[in-house]
């Protein structure tokens, strides 16, 4: 069986979507580009030629990962414009946008009116309001390492509707089997179901997996 990880940084993992960095050899799996808030500099033109020219790219199945983060040393008005010049190219191309959000949820909901596409805020751990908040809006969240232990979590996943629920390893090493054994268990559901729900949540997303 093949577990399809929604976004992940090692190049070496072929089914799923690997995180492009800037100026990096396109792969020939499926991958994401965008600006994350980390690297934004003065002048972002660069960036965006880079960005416009390999998003274009068939492998290329969302921008992101792109958003808000509220710990980082980053003029926030300017990590706003960074982020919604990257929705207006996710509308444009009419590819789904993985968000990088960390304290800035109540920022990040307005943005969703802008996006004509599919938001999924990949890994969430966050508390139950925010996560009950961002369904409301419509966003689907991506889920990673931290269900394995954070009881919390695993509470807000067993109610979380699976048409809006994607797993993935983010930078953490370990073995995505085992989280799609947790949210299995959790959700009352085989591996086998399991994993024939997030493939429709994929093809919902016109991500060939
Ligand atoms: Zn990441």
């Amino acid at each position: 069986m093949n577990f399809f990880n929604f976004h992940h940084h090692n190049p070496e993992i072929k089914f799923g979507i690997y995180n492009l960095k800037f100026g990096e050899r396109i792969p020939n799996t499926l991958f994401s580009a965008g600006i994350h808030p980390d690297s934004i500099v003065e002048n972002m033109d660069e960036y965006f030629l880079w960005l416009k020219e390999v998003s274009g790219n068939k492998n290329c199945v969302a921008i992101g990962e792109c958003g808000l983060d509220g710990l980082i040393d980053v003029d926030e008005k300017l990590q706003e414009e960074v982020f919604e010049k990257q929705i207006f190219l996710a509308n444009d191309i009419q590819k789904p946008i993985i968000i990088h959000c960390v304290k800035r949820f109540s920022q990040l909901i307005p943005f969703k009116k802008k996006s004509k596409v599919p938001m999924i805020v990949h890994g969430f751990n966050k508390r139950k309001t925010i996560g009950d908040d961002l369904l409301k809006h419509d966003f689907y969240l991506s889920f990673g390492k931290s269900v394995l232990h954070n009881v919390n979590l695993q509470d807000l996943v067993k109610d979380f509707p699976m048409e809006k629920l994607f797993l993935e390893t983010d930078s953490a090493d370990f073995d995505i089997q085992d989280l799609y054994q947790k949210v299995a268990e959790l959700k009352n559901l085989s591996l086998e179901e399991l994993t024939q729900k997030i493939k429709k949540n994929l093809q919902f997303l016109q991500i060939p997996a």
